[in-house]
C-alpha cells in the first residue's frame, strides 16, 4: 500500500570540521556530515561522506546501487569514504557525483587515497563504477536535483531535491553575507519542506570567525523566514558545542522560528 511518503532523510553525521566522540556530545552525535536520502522504490543517495559514512555503509551493505553526492571536498565531508563498506563489494555499483567535472573528482580521491595517507588506493575501490558531474537539473533516484553555488572557501555546492512536490534543500557549508550566494540560496529554498543549513556558530562566536565559511542559527532562521521554509534543520554543529550548548541554541532559535529542529545522528524525517 502506498504510505504517501515521498522520501525519507536520515542523519548519519551532523558535526562540522572534525569528529567529536566525547560523551558530552553524543546525544546529538559526534560524526561528521553524512546524510541518506531515499525515495521509495529507488536507490539510496548519500550526501557527503564524513565519518558518519562508516555506519551508513554497514546499513547499505546489501544495496546493489548507491549514489554518493558531494557538496565539496573538505575533510569533514570525505573522511568516511574509505570506510564505506559497499565500496569494496563486487555486487555493489557506487556512483560518485559532484558539481565538478569527473576528472576533478578522480584527482581528489587519487590524492586522498594513496601513500603515505592511506594503505588502499582509489583504484582498488572496486564498486565505484561511475564518476559524474551533476547537470542542472539532474533526474536521478526518483528526484529532480538542482545544484547551486554556496559561499565557502574553495567553493561548496548546495542541492535542492524535489519529488512529487516535496522539497529538501541541503545548504552546507555556507557563510551568509555574500549577496549573490544568499539570494541564490533563498530562491532555491523558497517554500521548501525542509532546509538543512550550516549553523556552526552562535552569532557571538561568528564575530571572531568571519571568512571561515560557516554561518549561524540566527542567519538560518532569517533565511528560513524569508524563504517561507516549513521546517529548518540546524546542521554542521561546531566541535566545541556540547549537547547542552546545542539545547540552548535550539531554544533560542525556536523562540523566533518555532519550526526549527537540530540535526541529530540517527534521526529520520519523512516527507
Ligand atoms: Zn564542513
Ligand atoms: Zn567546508
Amino acid at each position: 500500500m502506498d504510505s504517501g511518503v515521498r522520501f525519507t532523510l536520515k542523519f548519519w553525521g551532523v558535526r562540522g570540521s572534525i569528529p567529536t566522540p566525547q560523551v558530552e556530545n553524543l546525544r546529538y552525535g559526534g560524526n561528521t556530515t553524512c546524510l541518506e536520502i531515499c525515495a521509495p522504490g529507488h536507490q539510496p543517495m548519500v550526501i557527503d561522506a564524513g565519518s558518519g559514512a562508516r555506519l551508513l555503509g554497514s546499513a547499505l551493505i546489501a544495496e546493489p546501487l548507491i549514489t554518493m553526492l558531494f557538496t565539496h571536498f573538505h575533510w569533514d565531508h570525505i573522511q568516511g569514504l574509505p570506510f564505506f563498506a559497499p565500496m569494496f563489494r563486487k555486487e555493489s555499483a557506487v556512483t560518485l557525483a559532484s558539481s565538478q567535472p569527473p576528472q576533478d573528482l578522480r584527482d581528489v580521491f587519487n590524492a586522498m587515497l594513496r601513500a603515505p595517507f592511506h594503505p588502499i588506493d582509489f583504484d582498488s575501490f572496486s564498486a565505484v563504477t561511475e564518476l559524474l558531474q551533476v547537470a542542472e537539473p539532474w533526474h536521478h533516484a526518483g528526484f529532480e536535483i538542482r545544484p547551486f553555488a554556496l559561499h565557502h572557501p574553495q567553493g561548496a555546492t548546495g542541492y535542492r531535491f524535489e519529488r512529487d512536490g516535496a522539497v529538501l534543500v541541503h545548504a552546507s557549508d555556507h557563510e551568509h553575507g555574500d549577496a549573490l550566494a544568499d539570494r541564490t540560496l533563498q530562491d532555491h529554498a523558497r517554500k521548501a519542506d525542509v532546509l538543512v543549513y550550516d549553523a556552526q556558530y552562535t552569532p557571538q562566536e561568528y564575530e571572531g570567525q568571519k571568512g571561515r565559511g560557516h554561518s549561524t542559527w540566527l542567519a538560518a532562521i532569517k533565511l528560513a523566514a524569508m524563504a517561507d521554509v516549513k521546517r529548518l534543520v540546524l546542521f554542521h554543529h561546531d566541535p566545541s558545542h556540547s549537547d547542552d550548548v546545542l539545547d540552548g541554541i535550539l531554544a533560542e532559535a525556536q523562540q523566533e522560528f518555532p519550526q526549527t529542529i537540530l540535526a541529530r545522528e540517527g534521526d529520520v524525517l519523512e516527507f
